[in-house]
């Protein structure tokens, strides 16, 4: 059996979690589970009330317990006891997320879950190493950059990586000497929940981190409108994005870090190693069925070596087999919902009626759950749909190119610049190429993070503003004051 498990024997503690304790509420958003489709909760929807009492929390935990203020190590040491039990408990909340979400069972413990307990140690480690600064000034005075924490943060995560997105935000903000109110998605909650559990149970102040559940034009614009909300932390959509920019704006003014969409191309030249590119590229937009921000969705391949690569490709997303997240057997994830299924399904369909060729895929699978089959799209202008839409499922276009110009041309999106792949050996036309994409993230040969969380990701255009990971999401999460001291 091993990590394999019953999913109707799964209990989830649903409702808000604020101040240290479960809030036990049940509401009108009818959740069902991706794998097979069956309704398993029905989640609530917090109103201004429910998210007012949950900031009134952070405030009154940072308060009591000054954990902006304390010895920095002190938080350091709390946060990685925490990345522990998240360790020490990765099957049950494995079985969690498995249940709710479009992550396999199999890929959570030594995948998801064991990255977001390092990346919480990882942050946690900033907390005494970065701070205020002495700067140059005259010898009359003395100037100073005083860094500090921002207050409560308010933090929204999507469903696609429901215990990454939570631990990207949580993180950093908590290292940072902050309070958090989070907001998971409202169809994948349940594993933040007990994130929060987690961390009460570990030690952080009860009150620390707060968890409510609901929508967006609810629960979020509450969030994002709080006014002792001194920051917002978002990841999700650009749709969502520019509602929670006007939000914000409406209510007053405050920062933001915002990770939105994508529709990231992949470059590849003749000179590439094909078979380990076609590898790289068939994994991106199969892994979590396509469901990444990520995701390379646009191959952008040089002529010569189009139909040597498009074969490989071919026969690797062909070989995926649908399977319930709760079987640690499964590799292919299936689409989240019955609604994002039917979506993905009308953009290959519009791309098609568009001149798009479909080389295989375009349909459901024949299997319980939303599994579309991973799908392949030749003969696609830069107006086709499927070019143009973030589709967030396991489809993939392809598009051929002669010259350099061609393919810096074709790899631009009006749109979006999250993330970009490049696939050649020639070392100068990699930097030249790396220094020209228009992308928050160029990955050289490969399609994928590693597990160096220095690394920043954040987009260029409308992908985003500020970044997730790495220093940059530390310091995001400080403010600075100037101090200057006549002597
Ligand atoms: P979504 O934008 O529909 O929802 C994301 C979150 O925002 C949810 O919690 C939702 O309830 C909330 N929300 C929606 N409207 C809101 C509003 N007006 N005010 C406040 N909150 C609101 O996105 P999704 O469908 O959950 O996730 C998929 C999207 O997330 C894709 O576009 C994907 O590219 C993006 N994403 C980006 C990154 C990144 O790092 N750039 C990472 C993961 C996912």
């Amino acid at each position: 059996m091993g990590l394999s498990f019953d999913p109707d024997r799964v209990s989830l503690s649903i409702g808000h979690f604020i101040g240290g304790e479960l809030i036990a509420a049940e509401g009108a958003i009818e959740m069902r589970r991706p794998s097979d489709g069956n309704a398993y909760a029905a989640g609530p929807v917090a109103g201004a009330d429910m998210v007012d009492r949950a900031v009134e929390s952070a405030k009154a935990a940072l308060k009591a317990s000054n954990w902006g203020g304390v010895r920095p190590r002190e938080r350091t040491r709390a946060l990685q006891a925490w990345a522990d039990l998240i360790e020490a408990e990765a099957e049950t909340l494995a079985r969690i997320e498995a249940l709710c979400s479009t992550r396999p069972v199999g890929q959570l413990i030594a995948g998801d879950i064991a990255i977001t307990a390092e990346q919480i140690r990882f942050f946690s480690e900033f907390a005494d190493k970065e701070g205020s600064e002495l700067v140059p000034t005259d010898d009359a005075s003395l100037g100073m950059i005083m860094s500090e924490p921002y207050g409560v943060v308010g933090a929204i995560t999507p469903w696609n990586f429901p215990i990454s997105m939570a631990g990207w935000k949580l993180g950093p903000a908590l290292a940072a000497g902050n309070a958090v109110v989070l907001k998971p998605s409202e169809m994948t909650p349940f594993s933040a929940v007990y994130m929060a559990e987690l961390a009460t149970r570990a030690g952080l102040p009860a009150g620390l981190v707060n968890v409510v559940l609901g929508d967006g034009p609810t629960t979020g614009t509450a969030l994002t409108g709080h006014p002792d909300i001194a920051k917002v932390s978002f990841t999700g959509s650009t749709r969502a994005g520019s509602a929670i920019m006007e939000n914000i704006a409406r209510a007053g003014v405050k920062p933001m870090t915002l990770e939105l969409g994508g529709k990231s191309p992949q470059i590849v030249f003749a000179d590439a190693d094909l078979d380990k590119t076609a590898t790289a590229i068939a994994g991106s937009v199969t892994f979590n069925a396509g469901q990444a921000c990520v995701a390379g969705t646009r191959l952008i391949v040089e002529r010569s070596a189009a139909d040597r690569l498009t074969a490989a490709i071919l026969e690797k997303m062909k070989a995926a087999r649908p399977g319930p997240t709760w079987d640690e057997a499964t590799h292919y994830s299936p689409i989240i919902s019955e609604r994002q299924r039917a979506r993905v399904d009308n953009i290959v369909r519009a791309a098609v009626e568009a001149g798009g060729e479909c080389l295989t895929g375009g349909n459901f699978m024949d299997s319980p759950g939303y599994f579309y089959e991973p799908t392949l799209i030749a003969n696609v202008d830069q107006a086709n749909p499927a070019i143009i839409e973030e589709i967030f499922g396991p489809v993939l276009t392809v598009q051929t190119f002669e010259t350099e110009e061609e393919a810096l041309a074709l790899a631009s999106h009006p749109t979006y610049g999250l993330a970009s792949g490049l696939f050649a050996t020639d070392l100068s036309r990699t930097i030249r190429f790396a220094r020209k994409l228009e992308a928050g993230t160029v990955w050289v040969n490969r399609y994928s993070r590693s597990r160096d969380h220095i690394l920043p990701t954040g987009g260029y255009k409308r992908s985003g503003i500020g970044k997730d990971l790495g220093r940059d999401a530390y310091l995001a999460n400080r403010r600075t004051k100037s101090v200057l001291i006549s002597l």
